[in-house]
């Protein structure tokens, strides 16, 4: 392995989140590694990449730290381009899922953590329990758990106004995945609140999951927000599918294009099998993106 990936978020006070971002960009500058951080006084959200040498330098350096000795630190094979650069920020909270008026800190109510382990025996033995995925759609398109209920979202503050598609699981067990965790400490919490009674959360995500137990219950794909847009582990094997297909033509596929159109507002991120790449020379997600973009002259950006 020449590049190592590594997700992580912590919910720990940070006192000067202001000083807290400019120990980050020290640090990751010292040891050579790309990183998207996001740092508030509730904790920290980051993914970086560098040698495996100095991301679990990183890893070590960080784990003596008060706050963060019990990070959970999810480590994959990286391809030398998953982050432009370092872009560490300071924001009112390390993710932005705005409930609104029902808003509320995950620190106060979370669902119970259920281990990769667990969910996979839970699996084995099919028991009754119903696995929610608090992804986005495009997020779960492409790799998804088996019988899972895949929210129909763009982003996870639609959840409440989406409650209607689970409030048949109240006294159910619940168990809310996404891709390592964090989205899940929160919407794991907003099903208690609203009164379910028996809520778990996927402890380290999907990625968790798949790293331990890939190709099995858990169907296709991870999507990750970092250049490789996907990822999984032992995706070589013989067991591994590819569960969505091309947006154009239908085809088997999971490789995420932009739409050519710089202005698309509809599919601006679709799946587009090589063939229709080759074919088209260009990427647009619609005929109306085509004629649009030369209409307008602003295209050809591929990405
Ligand atoms: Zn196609
Ligand atoms: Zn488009």
């Amino acid at each position: 392995m020449k590049y190592q990936v590594v997700l992580f978020y912590k919910y720990t006070k940070i006192e000067d989140p202001e000083s807290e971002m400019d120990y980050q960009i020290n640090l990751l500058k010292k040891l050579n590694l790309s990183a998207r951080m996001i740092v508030a006084e509730e904790g920290i959200n980051g993914n970086f990449e560098g040698s495996p040498e100095n991301t679990e330098k990183y890893i070590e350096i960080m784990s003596k730290r008060e706050g963060f000795k019990d990070t959970h630190w999810k480590r994959s094979e990286g391809n030398g381009n998953a982050f432009p650069g370092i872009r560490v920020k300071v924001r009112p909270e390390i993710l932005s899922i705005d409930l609104g008026e029902e808003d509320f800190d995950p620190n106060e109510i979370s669902g119970d953590y259920i281990s990769a382990e667990e969910l996979h025996e839970l699996y084995e033995k099919g028991e009754e329990f119903y696995v929610v995925d608090m992804r986005n759609e495009f997020e779960h398109k492409v790799g998804f758990f088996d019988e899972s209920i895949k929210m129909p979202f763009k982003a996870l503050r639609e959840l409440p106004e989406k409650m209607d598609m689970l409030n048949h699981l109240k006294n159910k067990k619940v168990i809310t995945v996404c891709t390592g965790g964090v989205k899940c400490e929160k919407a794991s919490g907003y099903l208690k609140k609203q009164g379910f009674t028996d809520v778990h959360q996927l402890h380290g995500g999907i990625h968790d999951y798949i790293e331990k137990f890939p190709n099995q219950h858990f169907k296709g794909k991870l999507y990750v927000y970092d250049g490789r847009v996907v990822m999984g582990f032992e995706l070589d094997a013989p067991e591994h599918q590819v569960v969505s297909n091309c947006d154009k033509c239908g085809e088997t596929s999971d490789n995420y294009v932009d739409c050519t159109y710089l202005h698309c507002k509809g599919h601006r991120h679709f799946v587009c099998c090589d063939n229709c790449l080759e074919k088209d020379g260009t990427a647009f997600c619609s005929d109306n993106c085509k004629e649009l973009a030369y209409a307008d002259k602003k295209i050809f950006v591929r990405q």
